[in-house]
């Protein structure tokens, strides 16, 4: 049986005349960058995420950078976030000038830990981002209430946590910003690239609006030096529709996990994911933990189940960032999920026939020797 790890033409067939409706309506307006569909959706996204304001921008990656800009974060400052992330999440402290400083994440949860951010704060620390990985929400009261005490911005990367809720509350709505991408494998994805911000703070919405347009507040008359980051119409149309069946795919994503957990926790080489009993996690990957990661991953892609590695080198070990002067032994829990990960496939089109298929693949491959 052939188990893809993602099936986005699944997911779009029985959407497809409404896309083509929603493509057509942009086409036939000629709205095509930014424009009154990049505001409904706007609007409907600002809704779903119980935010006062979204602000719909080119990707995920931009939606980080407007992010540090908009909290005044620039050359000389730190900003504190995790080795255990997608590289664009540094990548964009980066780009605003500022330092990215790493702590260590939970053992249990891979998202940031609250207890390791005192060591890391400096006289320049400016801000921090917790990243809510694998749609799990990192815990964020003690790191808002650190982020209080000592005057930082808090901005979240819920690039992969669409629709998770911390304590009760959207994934996003919880700092001073939240960032979101829309690359088209994620929870919510576009047909194409796309990413939003969300904020309550009107200060924030005012300046990300003008940044993402050039610095323009009027055409043509520029108060800053600001960017081209703004979102396609037809990527706002698209996901105005695609919106409205996030719920229904995260529910069933978290169905597919509760099935997966019930077989794969008996097994002893294998750890599954760990929900925090404060979050609703919406598993835009699952994510198991073996010792013996190549054989597993063998067995499995042998059996026709496709799998990713989410991520194989933590982001403080790239060779990128090299200059920053991290060594091997920097994050102990970092490195050891970087080296023991696999994130089975996981979408909400998957049927119970293929999750069986998984798991009695992995009860086989990780069978202790003696019996097999
Ligand atoms: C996908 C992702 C991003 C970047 O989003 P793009 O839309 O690809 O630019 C940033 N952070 C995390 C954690 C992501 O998963």
């Amino acid at each position: 049986m052939k188990v893809p790890f993602l099936d986005l033409a699944a997911q779009h067939a029985p959407l497809r005349n409404e896309l083509d409706q929603a493509i057509a309506r942009v086409v036939d307006c000629g709205a095509f960058a930014g424009g009154p569909f990049v505001t409904e959706f706007e609007s409907d996204f600002a809704g779903y995420c119980e935010t006062d304001h979204a602000i719909g921008v080119g990707n995920g990656t931009d939606a980080l950078w407007l992010a540090l800009l908009a909290c005044g974060v620039g050359p000389g400052d730190e900003v504190i976030t995790v080795p255990s992330t997608f590289m664009a999440t540094a990548e964009a402290i980066t780009y605003s000038g500022a330092k990215p400083v790493f702590v260590d994440v939970d053992e249990r949860t891979c998202t940031m830990d609250p207890a390791a951010l005192p060591h890391a704060l400096s006289r320049r620390t400016k801000a921090i981002i917790p990243v809510h990985l694998f749609g799990q929400p990192a815990d964020m009261d003690p790191i808002l209430e650190f982020a209080r005490t000592h005057g930082l911005a808090v901005i979240e990367d819920a690039a992969q946590a669409h629709g998770a809720r911390y304590k009760g509350r959207r994934a996003g709505s919880l700092g001073d910003v939240g960032c979101f991408s829309f690359y088209p494998g994620k929870n919510l994805g576009a047909l194409g690239e796309a990413g939003a911000v969300v904020t309550n703070r009107a200060d924030i919405d005012e300046k990300i609006r003008v940044l993402r347009d050039h610095g323009q507040t009027r055409k043509y008359h520029h108060t800053m030096v600001g960017w081209n980051c703004r979102m396609d119409g037809i990527q706002g149309a698209v996901l105005r529709v695609k919106l409205r069946r996030l719920e229904a795919g995260n529910q069933l994503r978290r169905q597919h996990a509760a099935r997966y957990t019930s077989v794969l926790r008996k097994l002893d080489e294998v750890t599954c994911p760990y929900q925090a009993p404060y979050a609703e996690h919406v598993y835009h990957i699952y994510a198991i933990r073996v010792h013996d990661r190549d054989r597993v991953l063998h067995q499995l892609e042998q059996q026709g189940i496709s799998c990713g590695i989410h991520y194989p080198v933590p982001v403080h070990l790239q060779e990128a960032y090299a200059d920053l002067g991290y060594t091997r032994g920097a994050f102990r829990n970092a490195e050891a999920a970087a080296a023991e990960f696999i994130s089975l496939p996981m979408f909400p089109e998957l049927s119970a026939d293929q999750i069986g298929f998984v798991t009695q693949t992995l009860e086989q491959t990780t069978r202790p020797l003696s019996l097999a």
